[in-house]
């Protein structure tokens, strides 16, 4: 349904996690008005200049408008039954684990929970991985090993209420721009506030900052445990019931902080700060998960305040700050290889036993499948010989991007769903099926304080483009599986979804929307913002108030946490490539590159240099530099700052092939990962740099 002219509707910003509330008005004449819906609680009216600039991206230059196979032009009914019989024949002929999805934190809840049952419960197999494996993977396997499930325990406000609010590897300023909003404004109105900033770069964040902590890379273990230590020498250790709490305080005492490269006051100062009051909220983001050590340093965090017992209460707790605008309601829906649906355990059979027969599913995975990085090496070796791509072009963004894409042009059989016609990895595809976009399509996302928001359709979809629910449901039908995927409407996949999260809780999971489980349309329709858990005991959105944990003994888990050293250097390779957002694009601006407003800040891809680095190789502000690693090269123009460290050069992560200077950074970035949670260490590629 097209909404007319002057119908304001309520729905959710494209991008980040902040999950902001935006008021879309049709002009009529296909354009949008777009104002900050001052009823969402995310973010009571404000909007960032990219939630500001949604209307000017709605247009249907470039967009996939109908099927296509092999780049002619097909009917829907031929695509999807060629999707679904290749799939089927695969698996028939190689099994379950020759087929993968590879699917995205921009989905929205119902097309994710869809893509999961059809490739987790009626394929059998593990391989479908989001590319949230490359934002917050690390956040997860952090929260479930201290807490026995992947809980976010905070909410917004407790950023505002704090006394100390601590920002590691984030630059909240322009990755989360209304949450920094919400905290420059609470510091404005509450001046005793304090605010320190962990980040081998000066960020614009650091503007607000008390106290810039310019740490080496990768030294945030480090840190935390120094103040384990400090916890544990100051008698500070409130919660003494907690797993692991004597190992991981030994642990801690082995750090003496010479490899965070801070001087003995600035450690001094942050252990002062962060002692000082209750009030602690420690936010931390990619600069934390983007590494080979991420999840250990997400365990140094959580270590601190569960032994403070600063967790579960108004204005305290760590808190992970998602980058993509449903990375949450991935986590729901278990769009993770390696997670199962609404927070249950892909490794516990009873669990997998339990989702089985919810979905009267006739073949459920045996355990996890495939992650990220490991799924594209399965691609390249032939062992994937079916791969559908939803919602991402990970021949621009994976880690070794090059090697990616040519991994993808070998596979037998490529299927990408897309927006847009021509990206990195649409040119890669057999079958390209178009999708309906932000403002063409209608359902959830969930956003990094849990707060579960509408998008609703304002708009037509773009030529024969349709929901992602819709076509995945299509080739799960195709496939033989008629009623599982007999939705009409993305409600009733919310139904569903909710109704399993009951059969979840019944397990020991934290995820509850089970009072949704009988809702209607009109209820769908008229959904407000809510928080989850809705237990009658959680009401309100807060967890761990009592002390308890979904961990088999109730208890919180502390981590012992090992400082690791920094990763030696190659002669060839001298520079550490640090890697990150620009305030007014996202991701391979697919959608943000078409507002001239937005490409104003910052035109063409950048490398951030200091001047000593700069002097060495003879390179002055705004000439080009030819940057190489083992991986693949890119040519950016430098910009000379002291904003990042000697040998530490920085560089955005949205350009693509197609624009010049050539920016394509991920084909730089090695595929290193964490060990436990698969997230690739996108924040320190060895690199050369030369003249260009
Ligand atoms: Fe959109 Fe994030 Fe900006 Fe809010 S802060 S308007 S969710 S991009």
């Amino acid at each position: 349904m097209t909404h007319p002219a002057s119908t304001t509707i309520r729905t959710t910003c494209a991008y980040c996690g902040v999950g902001c509330g935006v008021l879309a008005t049709p002009d009529g004449k296909g354009g949008l008005a777009i104002a900050g819906d001052p009823d969402h609680p995310a973010n009571r009216g404000r909007l960032c200049v990219k939630g500001a600039a949604l209307g000017e991206t709605i247009g249907h230059e470039g967009r996939l408008l109908a099927p296509s196979i092999d780049g002619r032009e097909a009917g829907w009914d031929e695509a999807l039954d060629l999707v679904a019989n290749q799939f089927s024949r695969t698996i028939a002929e190689h099994g379950p684990d020759s087929v993968a999805f590879y699917v995205s934190g921009q989905l929205l809840t119902e097309d994710y929970y869809v893509a999961n049952k059809l490739m987790k419960g009626f394929i059998g197999s593990g391989n479908i991985d989001t590319n949230s494996r490359l934002c917050m993977a690390s956040s997860v396997a952090g929260h479930r090993r201290a807490f026995g499930t992947d809980t976010v325990p905070g909410l917004y406000e407790d950023i505002e209420l704090a006394d100390t609010v601590v920002l590691v590897g984030s630059n909240l300023a322009w990755c989360h721009p209304v949450l920094f909003q919400r905290l420059a404004a609470a510091r404005e109105a509450r001046p005793d506030m304090r605010v320190i900033v962990i980040d081998p770069r000066r960020t614009v964040t650091c503007d607000i900052a008390d106290l810039h902590l310019e740490i080496e890379p990768g030294a945030d273990a480090e840190l935390f445990n120094l103040l384990l230590s400090e916890i544990a020498a100051r008698g500070m250790i409130r919660d003494r019931d907690l797993e692991g709490l004597d190992e991981a305080v030994a642990a801690a005492r082995l750090s003496k902080g010479a490899r965070t490269g801070l001087r003995p006051e600035q450690i001094a100062a942050f252990l002062d700060l962060w002692l000082a009051s209750d009030k602690v909220v420690t936010v931390y983001s990619q600069g934390v998960n983007q590494s080979d050590n991420g999840t250990d340093k997400v365990n140094a965090i959580l270590n601190c305040h569960l032994a403070t017992g600063r967790i579960g209460h108004p204005a305290m707790g760590p808190f992970s700050v998602t980058g993509q605008p449903n990375a949450m309601g991935g986590r729901e829906v278990g769009g993770l290889a390696n997670t199962l649906a609404c927070h249950l355990d892909i490794d516990d059979p009873g669990h997998r036993h339990a989702v089985q027969e919810f979905w009267r599913a006739p073949r459920m995975t045996v355990g996890p499948g495939l992650k990220a990085v490991d799924m594209f090496r399965a691609v390249e070796i032939g062992k994937i010989k079916a791969l559908w791509i939803i919602c991402t072009n990970p021949a621009v963004s994976m880690p070794e991007a090059d090697r990616v894409a040519r991994a993808i042009a070998k596979c037998d059989f490529v299927v990408v769903s897309d927006i847009m016609a021509r990206t990195d990895t649409t040119r890669l595809a057999h079958v390209l099926l178009p999708a309906t976009g932000w403002g063409e399509k209608d359902g959830t996302v969930t956003n990094s304080e849990r707060r579960i928001s509408r998008q609703r359709r304002v708009l037509a979809p773009a030529g024969q483009a349709r929901d992602d629910w819709w076509i995945i449901s299509q080739v799960g039908r195709r496939m033989g599986w008629y009623k599982a995927f007999a939705w009409d409407d993305p409600s009733e996949i919310f139904a569903e979804h909710a109704a399993l999260s009951a059969v979840a809780g019944a397990l020991g999971s934290d995820f509850d929307i089970s009072d949704h489980a009988r809702l209607s349309r009109t209820d769908y329709d008229g959904m407000e913002p809510f928080l989850w858990p809705q237990s009658p005991r959680k009401r309100g959105g807060r967890f761990f108030a009592d002390g308890r944990y979904h961990t088999q003994s109730g208890k919180g888990r502390m981590i012992a946490v090992s400082s690791q050293e920094p990763r030696a250097t190659a002669a060839e390779y001298p520079y550490r490539l640090n890697t990150g957002r620009v305030r007014d694009h996202w991701h391979s601006m697919t959608r943000s590159g078409l507002s001239p407003r937005l490409a104003r800040h910052m035109a063409e891809p950048f490398l951030e240099l200091h001047p000593m680095d700069a002097t060495r190789l003879g390179l002055g502000p705004a000439t080009l530099a030819e940057v190489e690693s083992a991986h693949g090269q890119a040519v950016l123009r430098v910009l000379v700052t002291d904003r990042v460290q000697q040998g530490h050069p920085f560089a955005p992560i949205h350009w693509t092939g197609e624009t010049a200077p050539t920016g394509r950074i991920d084909a730089l970035v090695p595929a290193v990962t964490d060990p436990l949670s698969g997230q690739p260490a996108s924040k320190s590629a060895p690199i050369a740099i030369r003249q260009f």
